[in-house]
C-alpha cells in the first residue's frame, strides 16, 4: 500500500496533457485552455481615447471661454484639427481630435454647449489628462495571451478585443463511467430485496460536470466478467473510464482482473487512506487511464476528489491549486482507534473572524453519505495521529462546490 502523496505524485508523472486541439466559437470558451498564442491584429486602445466626458482641449491653453469646433460621440472620428482657442463636445470613449493633448471633464466647465457656442473651461489640465493613449495597453502584434492559459472572464475579453474567434483550444477529455454491482438499480426504481439504488453515477456525474465536461458515457455493469469485459471494452475509447465498485478483495471484485483482460496495466492499488483504501490506477494505451474506485459512496465522492479530479486537471492542463489544505480550527475533539491511515473526516466549516472552526457532524463512515449533505468541507487527519484536539488547528479541504456552499461565492 502507499501513501497519497506518492500515489498523486506517480498520477502526475504517468498523464502527459492532451494535445489535440479543436476551433471552437469565441462564445464557447469559458474555462478552456487555450491551444495557440493569442496575438493582437490592433493597437489597445486603437486611437487616443477620451476617458471622460467633456471638452478636448490644447492643455497649454489656460481655463478661459472657448469657442465648440465639433462634436465628437463615441463611434465617430473627428474631422476638424483643433487650434488655439477653441476646444471639441467630446464623450468618453471617442478618439481625441487632431492638435488637441488632453480632456477637461464636464464637471470642471459651465457644462455642455453646442458647436459654435462658447465652452467655459474652468480648470486647467495638463497634457494627456482624462485621455488612454493609442496602444497603451496592447501594439498590434503584440502578444495578448499565451497558449496554454485558463479561459475566464478577462481573457475573454482580451480574445474579443485582439479580434480571436473562433479561437483554438485545447480538446476535452472524453470521460466514461461505469457503476458496477448486482445490487444496483437506478433511481427512478423502486429496490427489491437486496438491492440498492445506484448513487455513484450520480455523484461522479456531478463531479466530472462540474468540471465543465459531460460525461461521455455511463453505464452500469453486473458483477459478471462477460457484462464488465464489454462495457469496459466499448468505454475504452475514453481518455479516463472511472469504475465504481468491484474493486477490493471481495470474490465479485472483478474489476482489477477484467481491466487486465482489457490491456490496461495496473499502476497502483490500494492507497493509505480512509476512505477509499482499494482505490485503483491504471494506464490503457496511448495516454488512456483508468481509476477503480471503491463502491462506498463516501469513498466515490473523496476518491474523485484526491486523485480523479487532479488527473483530469493535468490531462486537460488545467491549473493545479495542489492538495495542500488550510489550517481551521476544530471545534471538539476528534478520536480515532485506528490511525494508521490518512483519514477524511466530514465538517461543517463555520466562519470565525478572518478564519473558519471546524464543526464535526454527525458521521459513521464511508456509507454514511447523508451525512455530506451536512457538511461543506473536510478535515484530514495524518496517518500516526490518533486524536486531533478541540481548539487545535488542523488541515481542511473543501472539495468543489463547497465554497458555494458556504454562501462565500
Ligand atoms: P464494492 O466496492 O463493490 O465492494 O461496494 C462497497 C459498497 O458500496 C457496497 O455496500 C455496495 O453496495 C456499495 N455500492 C457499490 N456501488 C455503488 C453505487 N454505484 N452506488 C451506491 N452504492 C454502491
Ligand atoms: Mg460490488
Amino acid at each position: 500500500m502507499i501513501l497519497r502523496k506518492e500515489a498523486k505524485n506517480i498520477i502526475d508523472n504517468t498523464i502527459a496533457p492532451i494535445d489535440t486541439v479543436e476551433k471552437i466559437s469565441l462564445i464557447n470558451c469559458h474555462a478552456r485552455i487555450l491551444a495557440e498564442d493569442a496575438i493582437s491584429d490592433v493597437d489597445i486602445p486603437p486611437f487616443n481615447r477620451a476617458t471622460m466626458d467633456g471638452y478636448a482641449v490644447i492643455a497649454s491653453d489656460r481655463p478661459g471661454k472657448y469657442e465648440v469646433a465639433e462634436d465628437i460621440p463615441a463611434g465617430t472620428f473627428p474631422k476638424v484639427t483643433l487650434t488655439r482657442g477653441k476646444v471639441s463636445r467630446i464623450m468618453t470613449g471617442a478618439p481625441l481630435p487632431c492638435g488637441a493633448d488632453a480632456v477637461v471633464a464636464v464637471e470642471s466647465t459651465g457644462g455642455f454647449v453646442g458647436v459654435g457656442q462658447m465652452a467655459e473651461i474652468n480648470r486647467g489640465v495638463t497634457i494627456g489628462k482624462n485621455v488612454a493613449p493609442k496602444g497603451e495597453d496592447l501594439n498590434k502584434g503584440d502578444l495578448a495571451l499565451k497558449r496554454g492559459v485558463l479561459i475566464g472572464p478577462a481573457e475573454m475579453a482580451l480574445l474579443a478585443s485582439v479580434g480571436c474567434d473562433p479561437v483554438t483550444v485545447y480538446k476535452k477529455p472524453r470521460v466514461t463511467i461505469i457503476s458496477t454491482g448486482d445490487e444496483l438499480v437506478e433511481p427512478n426504481k423502486i429496490p427489491a430485496p437486496g438491492q440498492i439504488r445506484n448513487s455513484n453515477a450520480y455523484s461522479m456525474f456531478s463531479q466530472v460536470s462540474g468540471m465543465g465536461i459531460e460525461p461521455a458515457g455511463l453505464y452500469v455493469a453486473s458483477d459478471n466478467q462477460d457484462d464488465l469485459e464489454g462495457k469496459i471494452r466499448r468505454a475504452s475509447i475514453s481518455d479516463f473510464l472511472l469504475v465504481s465498485g468491484g474493486v477490493s478483495a471481495g470474490e465479485r471484485d472483478i474489476v482489477p482482473s477484467t481491466l487486465k483482460k482489457c490491456g490496461y496495466d495496473i499502476v497502483f492499488h490500494k492507497v493509505s487512506i480512509k476512505p477509499g483504501k482499494p482505490v485503483l490506477f491504471g494506464k490503457g494505451k496511448d495516454n488512456r487511464f483508468v481509476f477503480g474506485v471503491p463502491g462506498n459512496p463516501v469513498s466515490s465522492i473523496v476518491v474523485f476528489e484526491l486523485f480523479i479530479r487532479p488527473a483530469i486537471r493535468k490531462f486537460a492542463r488545467m491549473p493545479d491549486p495542489g492538495d495542500a489544505g488550510f489550517m481551521v480550527k476544530l471545534a471538539s475533539d476528534y478520536k480515532r482507534r485506528n490511525a494508521s491511515r490518512e483519514e477524511y473526516v466530514p465538517v461543517k466549516l463555520v466562519r470565525d473572524g478572518s478564519g473558519f472552526v471546524a464543526e464535526l457532524v454527525s458521521y459513521h463512515g464511508s456509507g454514511h453519505f447523508a451525512a455530506l449533505a451536512t457538511a461543506n468541507g473536510w478535515i484530514r487527519a495524518p496517518i500516526g495521529t490518533s486524536k486531533l484536539h478541540a481548539g487545535s488547528f488542523v488541515e481542511a479541504m473543501l472539495f468543489p462546490p463547497s465554497i458555494q456552499k458556504m454562501g462565500i461565492v
